[in-house]
C-alpha cells in the first residue's frame, strides 16, 4: 500500500440517515444492550492511526510504543499488538496489562518520574526495550536493583531541552524547565557520564517528551536539533547511543483546529535522523485513539436557572474528567432524530461539584429528557482517568469492529465498588 491510497480520515462515527453509527453499528441499538454511561470505541479506526504513523516513519528504523495510559484497556491494546505496536508504560500495572495483551517486552519503554524499586524489578524480569529514567537516584537505585539481578538495565536519560510547548493546557506542558520531568539539559551529560560507569547500566538511548496536544511540529523539531547534538558530544566521549525517543504528543482535532498529520511529523523529523543510524521511538497515545472513542449518555433532566439552561446527563467528571481538569473541549450532539431547536445550554454531570461539568455554554440541539448525547473524541484519556468518585460504578467499554461490538469491560457494579475493603 502506497502513501497515495492511505486513508487518512476514517469513517469511525457516521450517520445514517437520522441514526450515529460506528463503524456498522448502530450506536442506539447497542445502549439498549449495555445502558449508559458507554464508552464505544472504533477498532478500525484505532488501527488505521496506527497503520498511518507507522508508514509514515518506514523510511528510518521506528518503535511506536503506544502509551498505555491514554487507553489501557486489553482489546484497545491487543488491537495494537496486532500491528506490531509497542508499548510506552508508566507503571508496574500498566507493564502488566501490555504484557498480557499480548505486546513484547522487547517494544515496552517504560516513563515517568517516580518508578518503584518493584516496578523496576518486573520490567527488569519482563526484558524491556529500555527505560526512560529521569533522575539521578532514579539511575542509581535502577543500577543497583538491575546488578543485584546479574543484568545490565538498557537506558535512556530523558532530557529536559527547555522547551516551551504550545500545548493548550499548562497541565500537559512538559518540556520547559520549571516542570518536575525530565533532566536539564546543562546536567545531562555529567549524568551519561556516570550513567556509563555504574555496573547495573547499559547506556542505549536517549529520550524527550515536550508535552501533550501539539499540533504543530516545530517544538519537536527544536527537542530534536537539541537532542542531536547531546548524542553528538556523547559519542565524542564514547558513549555511543542506538535509540532516540522523541516521546509523544502528537496533536488531534477536537474542534475547528487540525491535527498534526503523521506526515508533516515524519517528513519533519526523518531528515534530520536518517543519517544517524539511531532507531527512532516514539510514543503517542492520544494520536493513535482520541478520536476513535466516544461517550454515550442518556439526558436526566433538562433545567433552567439563574439564565441558564442545564442539560443534565447520566455521565460526569469521574466517567470524563477532561473537560473540568484540562477545560478539555468534545463536540456533543445527540445521538437520534436531529433538527430540533438549537440553544445555548451547559451539559453537567450528575456529581457534587461545580466543576462537573462535560460543556459549558454550549450551543447544542435541545435534547429531551431519555434523549441520548454522544461525547465526541474521548477515546484518550477518558475511561483511563475515570474514577468513582460519589460511588459511581465506572462505565462499560464497548470496541467495535466491522459490524460486530465486543464487550471489553462490564459495567462495574455496586459490589464492585466496596469489594476491596476489609476489616468491617
Ligand atoms: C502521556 C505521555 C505520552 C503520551 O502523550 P500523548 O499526548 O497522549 O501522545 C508519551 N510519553 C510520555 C512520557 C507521557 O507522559
Amino acid at each position: 500500500m502506497g502513501p497515495g491510497v492511505l486513508s487518512t480520515n476514517s469513517a469511525a462515527f457516521h450517520r445514517q440517515g437520522d441514526d450515529l453509527f460506528c463503524e456498522d453499528v448502530d450506536l442506539a441499538a447497542l445502549v439498549e444492550q449495555h445502558g449508559t454511561p458507554l464508552y464505544v470505541y472504533s477498532r478500525t479506526a484505532i488501527q488505521e492511526r496506527y497503520r498511518e504513523l507507522d508508514w509514515a516513519l518506514s523510511p528510518v528504523p521506528h518503535l511506536i510504543a503506544y502509551s498505555v495510559k491514554a487507553n489501557g484497556n486489553l482489546g484497545v491494546l491487543r488491537a495494537l499488538a496486532e500491528m506490531g505496536a509497542g508499548a510506552d508504560i508508566v507503571s508496574g500495572g500498566e507493564l502488566h496489562r501490555a504484557l498480557l495483551a499480548g505486546i513484547p517486552a522487547e517494544r515496552i519503554v517504560f516513563s515517568g518520574v517516580g518508578k518503584t524499586a518493584p516496578e523496576m524489578a518486573a520490567a527488569l524480569d519482563a526484558g524491556i526495550h529500555g527505560f526512560n529514567v529521569e533522575s539521578e537516584g532514579e539511575l542509581r537505585l535502577l543500577s543497583e536493583i538491575a546488578h543485584q539481578r546479574g543484568v545490565r538495565a538498557p537506558v535512556a536519560l530523558r532530557v529536559n531541552p527547555d522547551v516551551q510547548s504550545p500545548t493548550p493546557h499548562a497541565y500537559t506542558r512538559t518540556g520547559h524547565a520549571a516542570t518536575k520531568f525530565g533532566i536539564p539539559m546543562a546536567r545531562a551529560l555529567e549524568l551519561y557520564r556516570e550513567a556509563a560507569t555504574l555496573p547495573g547500566i547499559h547506556v542505549r538511548g536517549v529520550d524527550v517528551h515536550i508535552g501533550s496536544q501539539i499540533l504543530q511540529p516545530d517544538p519537536y523539531l527544536l527537542a530534536l536539533v537539541q537532542v542531536l547534538e547531546l548524542v553528538e558530544q556523547l559519542a565524542h566521549e564514547g558513549i555511543g547511543l542506538d535509540y532516540l525517543d522523541l516521546g509523544g504528543g502528537l496533536g488531534i482535532a477536537y474542534t475547528g483546529e487540525e491535527g498534526i498529520s503523521a506526515s508533516a511529523f515524519a517528513d519533519a523529523i526523518i531528515p534530520h535522523v536518517e543519517s544517524k543510524g539511531l532507531q527512532l521511538v516514539v510514543e503517542p497515545g492520544r494520536y493513535i485513539v482520541g478520536a476513535a472513542g466516544l461517550l454515550i449518555t442518556r439526558v436526566l433532566y433538562i433545567k433552567e436557572g439563574g439564565g441558564k439552561r442545564f442539560v443534565i446527563t447520566d455521565a460526569g467528571m469521574n466517567d470524563l474528567l477532561r473537560p473540568s481538569h484540562y477545560e478539555g473541549y468534545h463536540r456533543v450532539e445527540l445521538v437520534g432524530r436531529r433538527g430540533r431547536e438549537r440553544v445555548l445550554a451547559d451539559v453537567v454531570g450528575p456529581i457534587c461539584e461545580t466543576g462537573d461539568f462535560l460543556a459549558l455554554d454550549r450551543e447544542i440541539e435541545l435534547p429531551e429528557p431519555g434523549d441520548l448525547l454522544a461525547i465526541h473524541t474521548v477515546g484518550a484519556y477518558g475511561f483511563s482517568m475515570s474514577s468513582t468518585y460519589n460511588q459511581r460504578p465506572r462505565p462499560a467499554e464497548v470496541l467495535v469492529e466491522d459490524d460486530k461490538a465486543m464487550l471489553v469491560r462490564r459495567r462495574e457494579t455496586i459490589e464492585d465498588l466496596v469489594a476491596g475493603e476489609v476489616g468491617l
